[in-house]
């Protein structure tokens, strides 16, 4: 597969999209609050936490396909050891400043989160985004919080910034339902009451939401974190700054941590390097896991 063409037909496929989006989008702006009221879904039940993890030290079973697809990278023999933390978060004290959240399954901090009245983003969404896919995953994707699109159907990275992420981990060997997606805030925010433009939380909502990604993430034990942008990178570490610290390992929590560029940033940008950049970084996951990247097409520029 060559990723050039793959990116190219992504970001003309993504033109489409976003002209259905925009007509949609239109559509929903016209409807009244009760009628935005009844489009609100029941929420995508989270898998089941696996059986008691196994030992620290024991490597975990790929969920990436071994074979079948051209783009499935293979497994490769021992995982190297994890590299000794380069930086840990500034402001691990906005966890402390929120209350933790006591759970023992998803399905619990699920529940938690379809109640929570904590910051006033409640107040305007249609549907909480909790997160969704393996409840063992290798690798935890977490963005910043549900857009327009996220909020009406309950789902996290769906649209044309979703498309991107979902090719990406085709070229990885993954599917969707291999990893982990979710965000540091669960609910929708937007600019105002009408919905009409999405904004990136403030620091007081991440600091209020992050206790459920915090509780979610023990559960799920990913053996790697992968944050998208530069909202993200600030929820889980405190400090901005993707341009300089992406492809640059962190940790949070004792998980070795990837920070790369948002979906929606390429999207914006339109950079081929850009798309080359994030791949860079996943080579490094997948190397992480100790698996061996696909290499590039013998044409590559950037
Ligand atoms: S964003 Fe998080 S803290 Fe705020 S209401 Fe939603 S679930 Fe609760």
């Amino acid at each position: 597969m060559d990723m050039r063409s793959t990116f190219a037909e992504v970001l003309d496929e993504t033109q489409a999209y976003l002209t259905l989006l925009r007509e949609d989008g239109v559509k929903y702006l016209a409807l009244s609050l009760e009628q935005r009221s009844a489009l609100r879904v029941a929420p995508t039940a989270p898998a089941q936490p696996r059986a008691p993890a196994a030992p620290a030290s024991a490597p975990r079973p790929s969920t990436a396909p071994a074979t079948g697809t051209s783009a499935a990278a293979a497994p490769q023999a021992p995982s190297p050891p994890p590299a000794k933390p380069i930086s840990r978060p500034r402001k691990s004290a906005w966890s402390k400043e929120a209350e933790p959240v006591v759970a023992s399954t998803l399905a619990e901090i699920a529940a938690a989160i379809n109640q929570c009245t904590k910051c006033p983003l409640h107040k305007t969404r249609t549907n909480t985004v909790v997160g969704q896919g393996s409840s063992s995953p290798d690798i935890a994707f977490i963005g910043e919080g549900p857009g327009a699109q996220e909020d009406l159907k309950g789902q996290a990275f769906i649209g044309p910034a979703g498309e991107i992420l979902t090719r990406l981990l085709t070229r990885m060997g993954y599917t969707r339902d291999d990893i982990w997606i979710g965000n540091i805030v669960k609910c929708r925010p937007s600019v105002d009451l009408e919905m009409k433009k999405d904004r990136p939380p403030t620091s007081q909502e991440m600091s209020t939401c992050l206790p459920y990604l915090q509780a979610q993430l023990a559960i799920l034990k990913p053996r790697v974190i992968v944050t998208l942008g530069n909202v993200a990178l600030e929820g889980l570490f405190g400090f901005k700054g993707i341009t300089r610290h992406h492809g640059k390992w962190l940790r949070y929590e004792g998980i070795d941590t990837m920070p790369t560029y948002h979906p929606s940033y390429l999207l914006r940008k339109n950079d081929k390097k850009l798309f080359w950049d994030v791949w860079h970084d996943m080579e490094q996951v997948l190397k992480r896991l100790g698996k061996t990247p696909l290499p590039p097409p013998p044409s590559k520029k950037h």
